[in-house]
């Protein structure tokens, strides 16, 4: 049990929201949630956390709110919204911890400021295994007091939490360029897997190979062995939220001026496998069409 026992908002228990909901009760805290879902509400009742029925009756609550929403819409319209989190009367600070672009930081920041709220964004990176473990790398920005306020919170959701800036909305950029970075590395390294497995190496020694070379990365060392070598296309992370993330980024890069031609590229092969394998599938899946435009299939089965 902590010391220190908090009451916390907590909204959108999804892949993220659900396992960081789960470690902040773990750490003793109390937690008031809210979720569309019933069943990822009845999870998180299971696990001792309060399920209330709106964002406004959490912050009416809870003096520090979280979110872990899919899109930049989403959290506007849970936080500025009616029955928005704006419409509670105890919330003192707002984290996002969601991947929605500096805008709409800056937009809800506007929003809640006016009612005396403390705006922070505090994108994280790592994963469903890293929500679960506590091991989140967290982007963190936005006033300082009020940083400080909810560091230890951040920290049990995280490792080595860091205060990016000062400015709303600089957390959610530096994380738009991490993920952009992680999305196109994963397209290449797609291609180039699916390249190698049609000249007939085998997929396993390729990883085995790539995993002590200058190609590794995490798509190599985290997508690769389970997700995609056995098939089992599960790394947590929906390839329609990594599309979102690119087009995110490259809106901002638009809107800089800055040139982004292999990204852009990225981006479009994301917009073919999205329309190609629908909504819900995992990022990993990227892979698959690939696989099938290549005629080869990088599995440890060998089937190719
Ligand atoms: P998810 O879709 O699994 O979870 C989102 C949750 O929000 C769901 O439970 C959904 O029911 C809920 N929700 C949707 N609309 C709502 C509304 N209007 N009010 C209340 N709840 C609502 O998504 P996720 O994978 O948990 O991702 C959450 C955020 O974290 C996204 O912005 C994503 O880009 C980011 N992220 C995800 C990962 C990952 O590996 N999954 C890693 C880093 C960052």
């Amino acid at each position: 049990m902590t010391a220190n026992v908090l009451t916390v908002g907590f909204v959108g228990l999804g892949a993220m929201g659900g396992p960081m909901v789960e470690r902040l009760i773990s750490a003793g805290h109390r937690l008031l949630v809210h979720d569309v879902s019933p069943a990822a509400l009845a999870q998180a009742e299971a696990l001792g956390a309060t399920a209330l029925p709106s964002p406004a009756a959490v912050a009416d609550a809870a003096p520090i709110v979280f979110v872990s929403l899919p899109t930049p819409d989403v959290v506007k319209q849970v936080a500025l919204g009616a029955g928005g989190l704006v419409e509670g009367s105890a919330m003192r600070i707002y984290a996002d911890l969601s991947t929605t672009g500096a805008r709409v930081a800056s937009e809800v920041a506007e929003g809640l400021s006016a009612k005396g709220v403390a705006v922070l964004d505090a994108p994280v990176s790592g994963g469903v295994a890293g929500a679960k473990a506590g091991t989140l790398s967290v982007m963190a920005s936005g006033d300082r007091a009020a940083f400080e306020q909810v560091r230890d919170l951040l920290e049990t959701i995280g490792r080595g939490t860091i205060h990016v800036g000062e400015e709303v909305g600089q957390g959610q950029t530096l994380k738009l360029v991490n993920n952009l970075i992680a999305a196109t590395v994963w397209a290449a390294t797609a291609e180039a897997m699916v390249m190698g497995a049609k000249a007939g190496l085998d997929p396993a020694v390729m990883h085995a190979v790539i995993a002590r070379s200058s190609g590794r990365s995490f798509s190599t060392e985290v997508f690769m062995p389970k997700a995609v070598l056995e098939r089992s296309f599960d790394f947590g992370f929906r390839l329609e939220l990594m599309r979102k993330d690119v087009r995110l980024a490259l809106a901002e890069a638009e809107a800089l001026g800055t040139t982004m031609l292999t990204c852009t590229t990225a981006k479009q092969l994301y917009d073919h496998a999205y329309v190609h394998g629908g909504e819900g599938q995992d990022v990993t899946a990227l892979i698959r069409l690939l696989e099938s435009w290549g005629g080869a299939e990088v599995s440890s089965q060998r089937r190719n």
